[in-house]
């Protein structure tokens, strides 16, 4: 990566949604910070070619962009257009071949692996299309999981894995492994945990790829709504309905951006959801209850 120790400042968002004050946590990594507001995410000429035997396979071919706290992008794009890459790359999963990442301000590229896997452990959640979840763990062994490290007791990791649960609204639920549950549910226990250890940013890439599109609607009704009470997401999908949710579309091709655009007018999954039921879900409501009287 280029001159991670200089402290360059970190592009600014060229957009000025609304940036929730606070939601934009340092580090502690001991790393110099660029003064002034930090975008949660900054990327600036960010490549990453994979090596196959001679060949390089180029997946992200120069992007930059920068995501202020509180917004919710969908990242758009065909298959191959990079956009997993680019998610493993923000995520700290993976190192870019070149350019710059700056999380919250901290510059990421001068970390180590060790400091890398702490930011992704404590300030990046995760949710995939798979769910991820342990088959033969509860719903509350599953989202207390990636507390194992945070040095907290036992009791203030179940009383902290409850409370997840309840935001996404499954509190009746803690007791049952995933085969006992739906798969919107075990999505929903999959969002607890990557909730669990209040990060700066929740990553998922194509969370309602195995969901039906009634249950895609509640998947994208719990992400609204803790987006709506301070979470910055980055959603990753292919379905224009689905990004007709959130605040802004980056259209990715080839590895690059194609367009950058603020969504006007997002579509309100919980009227939708709604308006595709005869009455108002139970296990929704309570987490948007939830979620408004102490936001995560
Ligand atoms: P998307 O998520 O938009 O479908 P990806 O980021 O998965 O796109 O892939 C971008 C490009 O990089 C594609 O051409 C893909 O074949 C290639 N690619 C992705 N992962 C690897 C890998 N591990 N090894 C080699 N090539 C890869
Ligand atoms: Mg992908």
């Amino acid at each position: 990566m280029n001159s991670p120790s200089r402290a360059s400042a970190p592009p600014e968002s060229q957009h000025s949604g609304k940036v929730h004050e606070g939601q934009a946590i340092p580090l502690d990594t001991g790393q110099t910070r660029a003064p002034g507001v930090q975008p949660v995410i900054a990327v600036r000429q960010l490549t990453k070619y994979y090596v196959l035997g001679q060949t390089r396979v180029p997946a992200l071919r120069g992007v930059t962009f920068a995501v202020n706290a509180g917004e919710f992008v969908a990242v758009m794009g065909a298959s191959g257009s990079g956009k997993s890459t680019l998610m493993n790359l923000i995520g700290c999963l993976d190192k870019p071949s070149s350019g710059e990442y700056w999380l919250a301000g901290t510059p990421v590229s001068s970390l180590s692996s060790d400091q890398l896997a702490d930011i992704r452990n404590r300030r990046i959640g995760f949710v995939f299309q798979g769910f991820n979840l342990l088959a033969r763990a509860s719903a509350l062994k599953n989202v207390a999981l990636p507390m194992m490290y945070a040095g907290l007791s036992s009791a203030e990791r179940e009383r902290r894995a409850r409370r997840a649960l309840a935001l996404v609204g499954l509190s009746s639920r803690a007791n049952h492994t995933p085969l006992q549950l739906s798969g919107g549910q075990q999505q929903r226990v999959a969002i607890a945990r990557a909730l669990v250890n209040r990060p700066a940013l929740l990553l998922a890439d194509e969370p309602t790829g195995n969901l039906d599109s009634r249950t895609s609607l509640e998947i994208m009704a719990v992400l609204q709504t803790l987006n709506q009470h301070g979470i910055t997401i980055l959603l990753v999908t292919h379905e224009a309905e689905i990004a007709a949710y959130a605040n802004r579309q980056i259209t990715f091709r080839d590895g690059r951006v194609l367009r950058d655009e603020r969504n006007a007018a997002p579509h309100d999954a919980t009227g939708d959801l709604l308006r595709v039921r005869q009455r108002p879900d139970e296990a929704l409501a309570e987490s948007q209850a939830r979620i408004r009287e102490e936001p995560v």
